[in-house]
């Protein structure tokens, strides 16, 4: 395959486009390119593709974000592959349904095919969930299974919406065919039937338990695969779990909006994490080697010895991994000094006494704090 192209090029539209552009572009070319309207020129098959794969990035928000920020190679580190994404579902997908087993569809009222087959399949609506975790599961990736409400087919009739024994009737209007012709000007257009709504058939003795809907509100268990280092607020994608479709159309999707929960210890930056640690007055005069936290276990830190109080560690490669596979952040670990608040006899003893010392000789800092204090009043 030749370089890919830069998608919003490949559409014709501005980076900042809007959704209904990006769409509008893409209806366009698609109906431009369509291998079914040019038979004769090898070249568009891959013209539809291409813009095809543009659409099908720049039409999910979260792609889009990967794209916008990471090109090409974000996606594919995302796990983002389009070569899997048949052009023909997303042409579908935004000219209506694929014919439930007629070959019809709605490409062919733009151009007017002959043809039978039914036109109505639709896709069902996509749902939407929210799924909390907390940020040791963002770490690791998680696996949730969450009782979804959704409708399924009605086991009853099998999803014919028809009463038990009975079998839904062909259409008589538009006998079965699911469309039927109307005179436009000088074109004969194609229509879905008014009487079946494109099913080709009607149901007279509706089944009771689905009310002749052909599905029942259910809840159903889905488990949801969190990737590690998913950020909050990202959007997961779950093909065909969504509503079903109507007349044989496909399930929509279900998108899981992932919340992460704050953690005590650790703050998050992107890929980065930053905890603070206390540590004795002692401790960062003389040097020491400490344990610190990590969403992986304790690791060991030395602190050399003078440190000063909010100075700041990297711990490299011990953050979040990045979602998109590019390897891990880094934990800055910021120290925090700590004046003791009770002192026995001997802490006493000593501290007056190291008190008494350092009178004697004034830290460099000290002193030249003290300098500038003395410039500013006198
Ligand atoms: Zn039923
Ligand atoms: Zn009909």
């Amino acid at each position: 395959m030749a370089a890919t192209r830069d998608y919003y090029d490949t559409l014709g539209v501005e980076r900042g486009s809007s959704e209904a552009d990006i769409k509008r572009a893409y209806r366009k070319l698609a109906l431009k390119y369509h291998p079914d309207r040019n038979k004769d020129d090898p070249s568009a098959d891959g013209k539809f593709k291409e813009v095809s794969e543009a659409y099908e990035v720049l039409s999910d928000t979260e792609k889009r974000r990967v794209y916008d920020q990471y090109g090409h190679d974000g996606l594919k580190g995302r796990g983002f592959g389009t070569s899997g994404v048949d052009p023909m579902d997303i042409f579908e997908s935004i000219f209506g349904g694929r014919a439930g087993g007629g070959g019809g569809g709605i490409f062919e009222q733009f151009f007017g095919g002959g043809g039978g087959g039914r036109t109505a399949a639709r896709q069902g609506s996509h749902l939407r969930i929210s799924v909390r975790i907390s940020l040791a599961e963002a770490f690791s990736g998680v696996e949730r299974t969450i009782g979804l409400k959704r409708n399924e087919s009605c086991t009853t009739c099998r999803g014919s919406g028809a009463r038990k024994g009975t079998t839904p009737e062909r259409c008589a209007r538009c006998a079965g065919r699911g469309r039927v012709g109307v005179q436009q000007a000088f074109f004969m257009m194609q229509t879905t039937c008014p009487d079946c709504r494109g099913a080709g058939e009607v149901v007279r003795d509706p089944c009771p338990d689905c009310r002749g809907r052909g599905s029942v509100p259910a809840k159903r268990d889905i488990t949801i695969k969190v990737p590690a280092g998913v950020h909050d607020g990202s959007q997961l994608r779950l093909s065909g779990e969504g509503e079903p479709g109507d007349q044989g159309g496909p399930r929509g999707d279900l998108f899981c909006v992932i919340e992460v929960d704050d953690h005590e210890l650790f703050e998050r930056d992107g890929d980065d994490l930053l905890c603070e640690v206390p540590i004795s007055f002692a401790q960062a005069a003389l040097g020491a080697d400490i344990e610190v936290p990590t969403l992986s276990g304790r690791a060991e830190l030395s602190i050399p010895s003078g440190s000063q109080s909010g100075k700041v560690f990297r711990l490299s490669g011990k953050g979040m991994p990045s979602v998109y596979g590019h390897g891990k952040g880094n934990l800055h670990v910021r120290i925090q000094i700590e004046t003791p608040r009770k002192l026995d006899a001997r802490q006493r003893e000593l501290l007056e006494e190291f008190a008494e010392i350092e009178n004697k000789a004034v830290g460099t800092r000290r002193k030249s704090f003290f300098e500038k204090v003395r410039d500013l009043f006198e």
